[in-house]
């Protein structure tokens, strides 16, 4: 992995029960799962099949989709026997549609408890989902609290956001439903931290975690980041999904970052590439872009380091498993912070290849 796992005493404590969505496991000891949501209209099976497909084969192991409709909830039985990753339905206001949902075969319900109808409409709903084995998960969202409970905390803040959750998950609890998990998001990086850690430190639930409309581009994967990495340094988040603005594929390559980076799972070799500096001879963006390309593949954890110089480059990615050292017209090949090869500019990225190639085998 990219990173060494922040040992669990810098954590805070908590014990979580698993929760299990068709065969994810969330909570508990199992590794913390990248989920998305799928873009297109549900009622068009063939353009979300198409969508799911490349989801599941960009490592999405939870997919979310909106059911707004009877079209889009009679859909899902079509796309449910198609796919093998987890579904869950996405249902607001509508409690007919959460159970119309269940029996077309989905594996699991985002409700809000509180908008999807009156007391006896959610009883029927976690009725159907304890016959079907199906978890729900309680999604608080800070644009959507409920009146009385933003204007008790004179606005959408962390603690709001937190008894709203309470709230809806004793009820849960009332009713004899444990199948739960929980969300609390929101679009603000501390708010969202702060109701999570004081929902965290109260319930033992599997805590489903993200920045709500963190936006697109390079400042929504940065939100992201640090809204996901605030928690998950302290022990908080079982699942999660990076909310960007365009093609849901791009979430989970920066989930998988994200996690990589924290050392909370690997996904394959790790390319580090120096920052360059004045010693840098060579095009080291270009040659780590060409290496990370030829990775795509590879299945074990190696850590490959591209640098500039020999004159830092090896000592500098000591912690790397091989890499490379630039310099003028010739470049280093190191294992373990040792050179053990020199190889002419040309050849460099050739070398380095046929080196990691010998070491998977290995
Ligand atoms: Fe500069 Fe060498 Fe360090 Fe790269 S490895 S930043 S080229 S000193």
């Amino acid at each position: 992995s990219s990173s060494e796992k922040l040992p669990e005493k810098f954590k805070i404590e908590r014990r979580v029960r698993t929760v299990e969505i068709g065969d994810l496991k969330i909570g508990g000891d199992h590794p913390v799962s990248i989920q998305s949501m799928t873009t297109t209209s549900t009622a068009d099976v063939e353009k979300t099949l198409a969508q799911i497909k490349k989801l599941d084969e960009a490592g999405c192991e939870l997919i979310r989709l909106a059911v707004p409709s009877s079209e889009a909830a009679r859909a899902l039985s079509s796309i449910s026997s198609a796919v093998d990753v987890p579904l869950m339905a996405d249902i607001h206001f509508n409690h007919r549609l959460a159970l119309k949902s269940l029996e077309a075969g989905i594996d699991g319900l985002r409700i809000n408890p509180g908008n999807i109808g009156g007391r006896s409409e959610v009883r029927e709903v976690v009725r159907a989902c304890q016959n079907r084995g199906a978890p729900i998960r309680v999604g608080v969202n800070s644009g959507s609290l409920e009146d009385e409970i933003r204007e008790k905390h004179g606005g959408p803040t962390a603690e709001a956001m937190a008894e709203s959750a309470a709230r809806q998950v004793d009820f849960l609890q009332e009713l004899g439903f444990e199948d739960y998990l929980v969300s609390l998001k929101s679009t603000d990086v501390n708010t969202n931290t702060a109701a999570n850690l004081i929902f965290a430190q109260k319930y033992d639930c599997p805590l489903h975690i993200g920045i709500t409309e963190a936006g697109f581009g390079r400042s929504g994967e940065i939100k992201s980041a640090v809204g996901m990495a605030s928690l998950l340094s302290r022990g908080v988040g079982d699942t999660m999904r990076i909310s960007l603005t365009g093609d849901p594929v791009r979430e989970i390559e920066v989930g998988r970052k994200i996690l990589a980076s924290l050392g909370e799972r690997s996904f394959g070799p790790e390319v580090i590439s120096c920052p360059t500096c004045g010693r840098t001879e060579i095009d080291i963006e270009k040659i780590a872009a060409e290496i990370k390309k030829a990775l795509q593949n590879f299945s074990s954890e190696l850590k490959v380091a591209v640098m500039g110089c020999s004159v830092n480059g090896p000592g500098e990615a000591s912690q790397a498993d091989i890499g490379l050292a630039g310099g003028r017209g010739t470049g280093l090949i190191f294992k373990e912070g040792e050179v053990i090869k020199k190889v002419p500019e040309e050849e460099m990225i050739k070398a380095l290849l046929q080196e990691i190639k010998q070491m998977e085998c290995d």
